[in-house]
């Protein structure tokens, strides 16, 4: 069985990370979606609600799961007995930065191989940095993240989703 893991921040998951996680759950027997957990990070949601957004998100693919982990990827990856990351690639600059990310997680675990995935044209210049940023000044979310994220978001706003 193959299994993939698709990792991130996830703070918030937007349509494009969906997106991603619905053509990998075609491709793979199983798909684990990874909250990564960096300590030294600030995040806007809590990690219980990031679950939570992706979980609901994710309902109607039956081999997706989700998971939240503190730690090397690689650990991760070994710990679940997959072969497989997963990568959206929007523009070249994400490129750029997977590659090295590539380049110490190949040193840690050579059995595994990073897969990417082009995004959606749809999406392919959404980000979870700019629907924060659009929540600061109460800009719409609409079409851009899943229903559970519009409300939570909503709330957050005081109403201006
Ligand atoms: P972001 O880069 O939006 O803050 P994450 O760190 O949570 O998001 O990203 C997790 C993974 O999803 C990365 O591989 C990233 O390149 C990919 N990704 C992020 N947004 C999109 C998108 N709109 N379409 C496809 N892949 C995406």
């Amino acid at each position: 069985m193959t299994i993939a893991v698709y990792p991130g921040s996830f703070d918030p998951v937007t349509l494009g990370h969906v997106d991603v996680i619905k053509r990998a759950s075609r491709v793979f027997e199983e798909v684990r979606v990874c909250v990564m957990k960096n300590p030294k990070k600030h995040y806007l949601f809590s990690e219980k609600e990031r679950l939570a957004f992706l979980t609901e998100s994710t309902k109607q693919y039956s081999n997706v799961m989700v998971d939240a982990y503190q730690g090397l990827l690689t650990e991760y990856v070994r710990a679940k007995n997959a072969r497989v990351v997963i990568k959206g690639l929007r523009s070249s600059g994400d490129f750029e930065y997977e590659k090295q990310m590539d380049f110490f997680n190949k040193r840690l675990a050579p059995e595994v191989e990073t897969l990417y995935m082009a995004a959606d044209n749809a999406y392919s210049v959404l980000s979870s940095s700019a629907i924060r940023e659009l929540m600061t000044f109460g800009g719409s979310l609409d079409g851009l993240v899943p229903e559970v994220v519009l409300d939570a978001a909503a709330k957050r706003m005081g109403g201006k989703a």
